[in-house]
């Protein structure tokens, strides 16, 4: 690539200077077997687990399970509190509040925006087109010398749809900060990943999370993937203890499903197109993004009206009707074969 992209550059100063939390535990090589250096309790836990002792700070044990499934080294990844947390760090390596800016392609997930205010960070929206791709002239206007950032979601949140991949590396290829390509909703997609793409691009971060397709929302698990000097950036910041151990040793067992998993996925997927295909029936539905997501936004007459409808049946949708570029539209989940079956049921008396 010749991006003249540079690490060190976009870092906050006082970032450069910081040295990772170590604990005396992380120094000592050897086998212990009296521990008390951390003022834990000695007695154990109120419960059948070690949950007395800290967690392994750098998870090794769920990394090494999650760099075979992922086929990326256990060194390029790094594990949040829910992706969130790995949204929210790299506003707070990269972005100096009050001076940098970032650059947000909506309509989209909406914890960018949130963790850039809570940042003190500005940020500058590009909006997607039309057909919500890329606007690839209007992001090259965007960026100056203070942009630091650019959040590009695929599949997209809430449109559903893939960013096309080739305008990704546009961006890649020409932005000399830093990329972060949110693959959230990836597993329901047949869209190759970026993560086989971390050695082409010093530039780039790709998050992915277990809430989605992993069922493991409640736990709070995400991930980021990118070159080793991006993670070290990562744990430098992160809580020393960001993951809990019920969670570690929850997401170990979890990975041994990966066939359940992707028994969902198919099912998610096949229910999908069902849907938009009974939902298209519908006289007052205009049209439905091609999603590769496990959800689907569709338009339609009186969207207000629909979802407080649903709503008198125990019915939850999302109504995006207001947000720029997604007018009289209602964002709703793919469910089980039953629930989709009563929420068209429900649909289809309308009239
Ligand atoms: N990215 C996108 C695009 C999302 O839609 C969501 C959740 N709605 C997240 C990230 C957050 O995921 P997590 O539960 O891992 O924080």
């Amino acid at each position: 690539m010749d991006n003249p992209f540079n690490l060190n550059n976009l870092l906050r100063e006082n970032i450069k200077k910081l040295v990772p939390y170590s604990s005396a535990r992380d120094e000592f090589k050897g086998e212990a077997s009296i521990l008390i250096d951390a003022n834990e309790n000695p007695f154990g836990s109120p419960l059948n687990h070690d949950y007395n002792r800290y967690p392994d700070p750098l998870q090794h044990q769920v990394k090494a399970k999650l760099s075979n499934i992922k086929g990326v080294p256990a060194e390029n990844i790094f594990l949040g509190n829910g992706s969130d947390e790995a949204i929210d760090i790299l506003y707070r390596a990269f972005c100096t509040p009050g001076v940098d800016n970032v650059i947000l392609v909506p309509p989209t997930y909406g914890m960018y925006e949130v963790s850039a205010n809570i940042n003190d960070v500005a940020f500058k929206k590009v909006n997607l087109t039309a057909d919500y791709q890329l606007d690839l002239d209007g992001i090259a206007n965007a960026i100056d010398a203070h942009t630091k950032l650019i959040f590009i979601c695929s599949p997209n949140n809430p449109t559903g749809n893939s960013i096309r991949r080739q305008d990704i590396e546009t961006v890649l290829n020409n932005f000399q900060g830093l990329v972060v390509v949110d693959e959230a909703y990836i597993n329901f997609s047949a869209v190759k990943s970026f993560t086989q793409e971390l050695a082409e691009y010093p530039n780039l971060v790709v998050l992915q999370t277990l809430s989605k397709a992993w069922g493991l929302a409640a736990l709070r698990l995400g991930m980021a993937f990118a070159s080793k000097e991006i993670i070290a950036v990562y744990n430098k910041i992160k809580p020393p203890y960001n993951i809990n151990q019920a969670t570690q040793d929850i997401v170990l067992e979890a990975l041994n499903n990966v066939d359940q998993v992707n028994d969902w996925i198919k099912e998610t997927v096949s229910e999908r197109e069902k849907l938009v295909r009974e939902l298209l029936e519908l006289d007052y539905v205009q049209y439905i993004t091609p999603s590769d997501a496990n959800f689907i936004l569709v338009k339609m007459e009186q969207p207000r009206e629909v979802y407080d409808y649903l709503v008198q049946y125990g019915i939850i949708v999302r109504d995006r009707s207001k947000v720029e570029l997604c007018e009289g539209c209602l964002r709703i989940t793919v469910g089980t074969p039953a629930e989709n079956r009563t929420l068209l049921e429900k649909l289809n008396q309308i009239n």
